[in-house]
């Protein structure tokens, strides 16, 4: 019933301002193990109900038309937290057969990760992220609300002795509770062969507490760590990564800034993500979501699910709008669409 397309039939994810999405992102779950204060209060946020999401084969059949279908070349599964989702190894196995093969990778926290690194490699998982905002075990706890720190160093060398490079850390400083680590953090990604990432903190948080006055901004980061460190261009051109890149005292090792608050970046966006309830959201703002879930439980054929897809990238605005005083952020926080 659900024959596959022929190789080379798809149509891409366009939208109506020249950009063109290839870049998926999978929701797998969105409950999480830890309570990051700028994604999550203490409390936590009420969890999606099991029946609204997506099971494996639906999301196997979706990651299928995506890719054979609308032009989808890279595939990262997040969440919440994806390795709480009990069937990723099979997830990342199956996503590796299909063709053209995607790249795929996985944004976690490291929890677990250790134990399955090896697993997720030999499956075929091709790039690993873990958030990591502090070196200390006492500002962990603080930020997260969880002791775990040691399981997520442990995670990320987990992640590289299963031969999974470049490791790649993200991290999001907060004023007065880790902005003076910019540099302990790139002391210790450098030391250890890591790729760190800074992100700006972004209203995106289930609480709405973001303020933009709080927020540690590029040019501060920036600042801090050229008080420790050379930072040169990166040669390599940035493309539509949303990390601009430094070299780091002459290289190779790298650090990148995330900042799509201050320097936004949304005219090379060739992002689109799949909420695990099944939603379609063509920006992480968006404030409309398409609704892929009762489509395929009413029925809906590959080709009808395609076509939905694409008319969803249809309506993707030229930019977030975070800076318009008009900005409303989204109902739903990064941790229920897909970070
Ligand atoms: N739980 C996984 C993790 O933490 O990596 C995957 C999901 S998490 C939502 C994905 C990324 O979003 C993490 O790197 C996290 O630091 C980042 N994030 C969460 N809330 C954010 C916010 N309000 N602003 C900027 N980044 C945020
Ligand atoms: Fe969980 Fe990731 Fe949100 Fe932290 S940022 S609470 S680890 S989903």
């Amino acid at each position: 019933m659900h024959a596959p397309a022929a190789v080379g039939t798809a149509l891409p994810l366009a939208d109506r301002h020249g950009r063109v999405a290839t870049d998926l992102r999978v929701s797998l779950t969105d409950r999480c193990n830890l309570r990051c204060s700028y994604c999550m209060p203490a409390e936590g946020v009420p969890w999606l109900p099991g029946p609204q999401l997506l099971d494996d084969q639906e999301i196997l059949r979706l990651l299928r038309v995506a890719v054979e279908r609308l032009g989808i070349t890279e595939i990262r599964f997040t969440g919440g937290e994806p390795l709480l989702r009990p069937t990723l190894v099979e997830l990342v196995r199956t996503a590796a057969t299909l063709r053209p093969r995607p790249q795929l990778g996985l944004t976690t926290n490291g929890i677990g990760l250790e134990m399955s690194a090896g697993a997720l490699a030999s499956a075929g998982l091709d790039r690993v992220n873990v958030s990591l905002d502090t070196l200390d075990p006492e500002r962990f706890v603080r930020l997260t609300r969880r002791d775990r720190l040691a399981e997520v160093l442990a995670g990320l060398a987990g992640v590289r002795a299963a031969g999974l490079a470049p490791v790649k850390i993200n991290s999001v400083l907060l004023h007065g509770v880790n902005d003076d680590e910019a540099v302990p953090l790139l002391e210790y990604a450098v030391e250890h062969g890591y790729e760190l990432r800074f992100i700006e903190q972004m209203p995106l948080d289930a609480q709405h507490a973001w303020s933009r006055s709080r927020m540690v901004s590029a040019e501060e980061i920036l600042g801090r760590l050229a008080e420790r460190f050379t930072l040169s261009r990166d040669p390599v051109a940035r493309g539509t990564a949303p990390a601009e890149t430094w070299l780091v005292d002459g290289g190779p090792a790298r650090v990148g800034v995330i900042a799509s608050v201050t320097r936004p970046f949304c005219g090379t966006c060739d992002r689109v993500r799949l909420t695990a309830d099944g939603q379609v959201r063509n920006c992480l703002f968006a404030r409309e979501e398409s609704d892929l879930r009762g489509a395929l439980r009413a029925g809906a054929t590959d080709v009808e699910l395609a076509e939905q897809w694409r008319a969803a990238m249809l309506g993707k605005l030229p930019g977030h709008g975070i800076n318009d005083p008009t900005f409303l952020q989204p109902d739903r926080p990064m941790s229920a669409i897909g970070g």
